[in-house]
């Protein structure tokens, strides 16, 4: 399954992406961008916020091993 990935340790906490895509993106206990959600991987304001990111530090990755660990519902 493909999952979006952050490589939050280095992130610099800029907020674009938060701020462009808030249905993906939120911020952590340490003000790091983390993935909240994977649902509509399409989205325009996920392509946005993957290309607005100054550190490049966003991309796609295929899960295929049934990992859930970051899944998250929102609720
Ligand atoms: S756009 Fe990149 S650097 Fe800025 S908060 Fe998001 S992941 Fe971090």
């Amino acid at each position: 399954m493909k999952k979006i990935k952050v490589m939050s340790e280095n992130c610099i906490g800029c907020g674009a992406c938060v701020g462009i895509d808030p249905e993906h993106f939120a911020f952590n206990d340490e003000g790091l961008s983390t993935v909240i959600s994977n649902e509509s991987l399409d989205s325009e304001n996920l392509m946005n916020a993957i290309e607005a990111c100054p550190v490049g530090i966003i991309s796609f990755e295929n899960d295929d091993n049934e990992k859930e660990e970051n899944e998250q519902k929102t609720a």
